[in-house]
């Protein structure tokens, strides 16, 4: 079935068809992810040039189809995420959340949910608040688009909600000091590093400003949350490489001073 319609949705990627083409995944909001053919969109003063750049967020018109390839003919509200564009490190953290939305759904699937929260995710790092822990709060929540559960609100063996947890696999969600010993096999993460991913799997954007963490406990974080991927998802992105190497830059051109 095809249709012309118009629709609200934010660039995931874009990649060249021939000379002159392009191919660009749209998240939309009405219809679930989507893939549009634009022609000669190389074109100069093509005014979906800049609908098109990454981190933009628009009203695009086309001929949807709800299975096959759909076409782009123009845009209008182009409201670009200028932050996002030009920070190479806002750029790599928004470019693992689209990419993971991009992984947890089918394309063509309605989820004006998971569009609301990446879209919140985008906007609240353009407009200044911490990026890497945007992204880490994306990346525990969507954990649930994966099809991954676990449990984050008490100890797994006695229900115990306030102390020191670890992660373990063996119960999908985290255990109290006192039950340690029953899996020898849990993350042995730092604690501070637990607290925030509790926190984190139930905080709401607007609540993040009173968040400031400090680069060990940050660290600390990335850490678990590699190890929870590594097992429960699985998945590896481009972009998550990136972010990688870019923390070991960071690193090297930190002052040394710093404690
Ligand atoms: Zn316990």
């Amino acid at each position: 079935m095809a249709q012309i319609g118009e629709t609200k949705g934010m660039i995931l990627f874009s990649r060249d068809y021939k000379e002159k083409d392009k191919l660009i995944k749209i998240f939309t909001e009405s219809a679930g992810k989507v893939m549009f053919f634009a022609k000669g969109i190389h074109r100069p003063n093509n005014p979906l040039s800049t609908a098109i750049q990454p981190f933009t967020e628009a009203v695009y018109i086309g001929n949807l189809k709800t299975d096959g390839l759909s076409f782009l003919n123009s845009a209008k509200d182009v409201q670009p995420l200028r932050k996002l564009q030009e920070d190479i490190f806002l750029n790599a953290y928004g470019s693992y959340i689209l990419g993971l939305t991009d992984a947890a759904i089918e394309d063509h699937v309605y989820d004006p949910a998971l569009y609301g929260f990446t879209r919140e995710a985008l906007q609240r790092m353009n407009e200044g608040a911490d990026g890497e822990t945007i992204m880490n709060i994306f990346e525990v929540q969507i954990m649930q688009r994966f099809g991954i559960s676990l449990n984050w609100q008490a100890c797994g063996v006695c229900g115990k909600k306030i102390g020191a947890f670890d992660f373990s696999s063996k119960y999908n969600g985290i255990l109290c000091e006192e039950h340690w010993h029953l899996d020898q096999h849990r993350y042995h993460a730092d604690p501070r590093a637990i607290y925030f991913l509790r926190m984190f799997n139930s905080v709401t954007y607007e609540n993040i400003n009173t968040i400031n963490l400090k680069p060990e406990t940050k660290k600390a974080i990335r850490q678990t949350l590699d190890q929870l991927y590594e097992e429960y998802i699985g998945l590896h992105l481009k972009s998550k490489k990136f972010i990688d190497q870019m923390s070991e830059w960071q690193d090297v051109l930190k002052p040394r001073d710093e404690k």
